[in-house]
């Protein structure tokens, strides 16, 4: 409720100071209380239902839901606004040195250790946190021997800490801390909203590829909250090679966080021994996985896709791979009306970021804009599952409302995480 509030004010101050007059500006900083702006009267001035989106967007960060304040001079992946578009700023982040969880076991990156509610580990059992590859937020390092940080919590199917992909904090022992220097080439951000992998190399945006996230869901016999992509900040640890998932053959699979890895979309062989991705590829850019994340196969205009990603990486490189939670509240921008697109005029299927792409190496696309998107003949294509242009603005509505501020796009996990609370409440 603290940030909550804290956020609201940002979005009020400035538009309110600038309407009041310069010299009132610091008097009515001081005059805010809880939730309530004084007018000069001293009478309340209601806060709007909910501030604009622009604003709220530009609020959140991976430790949006915190119940700490960013700590002074503290700039990290938990502080950093969510916006790919700040080239410099991103890479910055996946630059920084990452503090992880080291417990002396072998196999860490598989091995999962708690936070506890005190420093004490006779008390609650708060968090789970992975071993190796997994980032801790440190909030407080205690003469104790204990240190407080925060995470999502790795909670995975049968844990004792059902805090599914919830963002907690909780005490831990500070010789377990350990701070590590990420790969200082290559770093990766995965945005749940989005559901895009954005590749970070030398300082520059190289390319972005479609990814899906996992779903909680209801498969039959049992809930899945555990499904959620645990959030936050890692480290790519080890190259697993193809994995097995029900008929799903997963290749390409590299650890991140204990269960977690990501692979290539999944595929079933043909009787003839081919690969078939008909069932799982039309749902790349949306969120389908049980907590896996899966990326395209198709190269991008950059000749990038999965098995480049995989190819880039050797065990041990400790690729910094950042997860960015889809807070609700959070919306995705339109593109420019006049963002270039391309399409082939002869009966192509897809519109196009590039003028150059693998679905139609030899085909010269004409070029049109965004803004034409939505008339002849451009109405009926499809985004290119190669090139990822940017989605149409009736797909980002849509996806902005299931997202808008005060609102809940997952139900279902809601209602299982209640579980969570009600063990806190108990103990
Ligand atoms: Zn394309």
């Amino acid at each position: 409720m603290i940030r909550r509030t804290a956020a609201l004010l940002c979005a009020l101050l400035l538009p309110l100071s600038a309407a009041l007059g310069e010299e009132d500006g610091e008097l009515y900083m001081e005059e805010i209380v809880e939730d309530v702006l004084l007018d000069e009267e001293g009478d309340e001035v209601p806060l709007p239902e909910e501030p604009a989106s622009a604003q709220v967007t530009e609020g959140f960060t991976p430790s949006y839901g915190s119940r700490y304040d960013p700590l002074p001079g503290e700039k990290n992946y938990w502080t950093l606004p969510m916006d790919i578009t700040d080239e410099q700023a991103v890479w910055e982040m996946l630059m920084a040195p990452i503090t992880v969880v080291d417990i002396g076991k072998k196999s860490g990156e598989k091995v999962q250790t708690y936070l506890y509610r005190e420093p004490d580990e006779d008390s609650l059992k708060v968090g789970v946190v992975t071993c190796e590859s997994q980032g801790v937020r440190v909030l407080e390092t205690r003469e104790d021997g204990w240190s407080l940080v925060e995470c999502y919590s790795s909670s995975f199917h049968g844990t004792k800490v059902e805090a599914w992909n919830l963002l907690v904090s909780g005490y831990i022992p500070t010789r377990y801390l350990k701070q590590v220097e990420p790969n200082p080439s290559l770093g990766i951000v995965v945005d749940k909203l989005t559901q895009r992998l954005y590749i970070f190399q030398d300082g520059k945006l190289l390319t972005t590829l479609l990814c899906s996230t996992g779903i909680a869901m209801w498969n039959g016999s049992k809930y899945q909250p555990y499904n959620e992509t645990r959030s936050g900040e890692f480290l790519l640890m080890s190259k697993v090679g193809t994995l097995v998932s029900d008929r799903l053959l997963c290749d390409m699979a590299i650890r991140f966080n204990s269960g977690d890895m990501i692979h290539e979309v999944p595929h079933v062989e043909n009787a003839d021994g081919t690969n078939n991705y008909s069932s799982t590829e039309f749902k790349l850019g949306t969120k389908c996985s049980h907590g896996c994340i899966r990326v395209q196969r198709n190269k991008t205009p950059e000749g990038i896709n999965m098995g480049w990603i995989w190819s880039q990486l050797k065990s041990g490189s400790r690729v910094k791979f950042v997860i960015w939670e889809d807070w609700q509240g959070r919306q995705i921008e339109t593109p420019a009306a006049d963002t270039p697109l391309y399409y082939n005029p002869n009966k192509g299927q897809y519109y196009h970021r590039s003028d150059f792409c693998y679905s139609a190496r030899k085909v010269t696309f004409q070029p049109f804009t965004y803004g034409q998107l939505e008339e002849e003949p451009f109405a009926g294509l499809e985004p290119c599952p190669y090139c990822v242009p940017p989605i149409r603005e009736s797909a980002i509505a849509a996806i902005n409302e299931a997202y808008a501020f005060g609102g809940d796009h997952d139900e279902l996990l809601t209602s299982l995480r209640a579980g969570y609370y009600e063990y806190l409440e108990e103990n």
